[in-house]
């Protein structure tokens, strides 16, 4: 009788609450911080969003923690990257999550990748001496607001298939994103158009699409190859081009050790910047749109320092 009247008491305030018992929400993982705004931002209040890779790892090398394994376990979507960039730590975490839903091919797997710009596919034979070369192309697009939209309506896309209820609500969160993010990208463009073809260096290859995308042109990398430490005569070799070339910037992703960037920085006279290529790999990058502002205003900052505006 008692757990009568309590059952009743719980429906009784589940009706006075005004709303039908929820779903619970989808549970969302995903391998990088900046999937997992994109996640939030079309999943509003009906997803509970756990990103794996803090934004200030190198997301190739993340060290799996046990609470990763747990995550994934639980997940009922496992959004990746892909084109490799989390094949050194990504496949053995599925495996041993034992969760049949979020496997490669399942349900509850979405690769981001399938529907956005992939810069650098390789063409001809992939030998070991190009170093990590990755054969499907290089994997760092997200720094592309338009790859954004695309991943954003994958994710939509996706979550609607999860749970058809709510179709409506996704969709409507992803049309107020792409126009908060059109907006957006058109202030961006505005602030880098005077630098367009500023030329520049970067640590590794983690910002093609975003030169791409703002009118950069990455002539040269510290890594000799990707994946490869610095070498002496490479690092010459690069001084040499940047000084032929007057490059004065070399962006440098917060994981990776300034010694050799700032010994190019004093041979060259060029500003080194730690530029974030994730969400969360500073402390005022908080989500997609701050990764880009923060991003632009640093290079404004650095380029007014050291005058190459172009118009
Ligand atoms: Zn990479």
């Amino acid at each position: 009788m008692r757990s009568k009247i309590r059952l009743l008491a719980v429906s009784m305030l589940a009706i006075v609450a005004g709303s039908r018992p929820a779903a619970a929400a989808v549970q969302v993982v995903t391998t990088t911080a900046d999937l997992g705004s994109l996640a939030q931002e079309i999943g509003g209040d009906r997803v509970t969003v756990t990103a794996l890779a803090k934004g200030y790892q190198d997301p190739h090398f993340v060290d799996p923690k046990p609470s990763f394994i747990l995550a994934v376990s639980r997940a009922d979507l496992l959004i990746v990257i892909g084109r490799e960039l989390e094949i050194g730590w990504l496949p053995p975490l599925i495996s041993s999550s034992r969760n049949a839903k979020i496997q490669p091919g399942g349900k509850g797997y979405l690769d981001a990748s399938m529907n956005v710009k992939i810069l650098e596919i390789p063409t001809g034979q992939i030998t070991r001496a190009m170093g990590d070369v990755h054969p499907q192309g290089n994997p760092h697009y997200w720094l592309d607001p338009e790859n954004g939209k695309a991943v954003a309506k994958e994710i939509a896309d996706k979550l609607s298939q999860l749970r058809p209820n709510d179709r409506a609500y996704f969709e409507q969160r992803l049309n107020d994103f792409v126009t908060r993010l059109s907006d957006a990208e058109k202030r961006w463009a505005a602030m880098m158009a005077p630098y367009k073809g500023t030329k520049v260096v970067t640590y590794h290859r983690s910002f093609p699409n975003f030169a791409e995308r703002f009118g950069l042109e990455v002539i040269g990398y510290v890594e000799p190859r990707p994946g490869i430490p610095p070498s002496p005569q490479h690092t010459l070799d690069l001084i040499n081009e940047m000084k032929k070339q007057n490059v004065k910037l070399v962006l440098v992703e917060p994981y990776f050790d300034l010694k050799t960037p700032n010994a190019i920085g004093r041979a060259t006279g060029a500003e080194v910047l730690v530029m974030p290529p994730s969400v969360g790999g500073v402390k005022d990058v908080t989500d997609y749109f701050t990764l880009f502002d923060y991003d632009i205003n640093l290079l404004i900052g650095a380029l007014k320092k050291v005058g190459t505006a172009t118009h």
